[in-house]
């Protein structure tokens, strides 16, 4: 796509700090990163989000992602490593190429926002009427 940024960073129109490469498959450091060794693993091959990427592609990320985790874990020694993954502005997608967020935890770095959210039951009829409506919908 002639005017996603992500898919300049692929063709090396605009610079990256690229950590890995493959057939279908880029990885490069965030630039705004949340902690160090922030990683963004895409696809070279541009798709919006999780309902256009191809399963392919998919199992490519998903695959450079535990090779990455690795060496991000030999690299920096992280406490954890936090995999995050946005699908429209809703939910603050800023870059509508498919990236697949790799945010590590520091050892005595601050606790990663997106992974404390608090524990509330819910109403259990209506968490298991939208099971049996997500489940009927299973292509
Ligand atoms: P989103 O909120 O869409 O999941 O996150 C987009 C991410 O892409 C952000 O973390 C942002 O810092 C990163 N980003 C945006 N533009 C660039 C860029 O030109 N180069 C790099 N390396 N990262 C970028
Ligand atoms: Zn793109």
């Amino acid at each position: 796509m002639d005017d996603c940024i992500f898919c300049k960073i692929v063709k090396g129109e605009i610079p990256s700090i690229k950590v890995y490469e493959d057939e279908r498959v880029f990885a490069f450091e965030d630039i705004n990163p949340i902690s160090d060794g922030h990683t963004l693993i895409i696809p070279k091959a541009h798709a919006e989000n999780i309902w256009e990427i191809s399963e392919e592609d998919l199992a490519a990320i998903h695959i450079a992602s535990k090779k990455i985790a690795v060496a991000i874990k030999k690299a920096i020694n992280p406490d954890g490593i936090a995999c995050l993954q946005l699908n429209g502005r809703a939910v603050n997608q800023v870059v509508m190429h498919y990236h697949f967020h790799l945010i590590p935890r520091l050892p005595g770095g601050p606790e990663l926002m997106m992974t404390d959210w608090e524990l509330k039951p819910g109403d259990m009829e209506k968490i298991k009427q939208i099971g049996e409506k997500i489940s009927s919908g299973i292509e």
